[in-house]
């Protein structure tokens, strides 16, 4: 769903409010709202695009943007070095409720998906 049936275009749209950590022309990041860890940013274009499992040609670029201001926004909260995680729910069994690509930013006690 687009515009008005999107929480997240109208985030994009300044109708619903989010704590907004980053914005330029083609992205956003704003603070999940159920963070599961310290930091837990989500990464969004602002054109409403619904999964990578929808990406067009064309649409990497915006999604590789998101990917480098994840880096950044990592490196700002202290994680560059550390370490963060970058992740995509995809699809109804990749776990994806908000049908709005969004990259999760998490880090800070992350113990999932940890060796050993
Ligand atoms: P998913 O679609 O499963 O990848 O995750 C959607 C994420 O969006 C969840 O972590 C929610 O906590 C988060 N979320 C849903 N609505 C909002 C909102 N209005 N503002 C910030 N985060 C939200
Ligand atoms: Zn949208």
């Amino acid at each position: 769903m687009v515009g008005n049936g999107c929480a997240f275009c109208r985030i994009v749209a300044r109708e619903s409010p989010a704590e907004i950590e980053y914005e330029d022309d083609e992205i956003l990041a704003f603070k999940d709202l159920y963070p599961k860890a310290p930091v837990h940013l989500l990464i969004i274009p602002k054109r409403h695009i619904e999964s990578l499992a929808r990406l067009e040609p064309g649409d990497e670029t915006v999604a590789g943007h998101c990917v480098r201001v994840a880096r950044l926004l990592a490196e700002r909260a202290g994680y560059g070095e550390r370490g963060y995680r970058l992740s995509c729910n995809t699809g109804p069994e990749g776990g994806q409720v908000v049908y709005h690509l969004h990259f999760h930013l998490t880090a800070g006690h992350l113990t999932a998906g940890r060796r050993g």
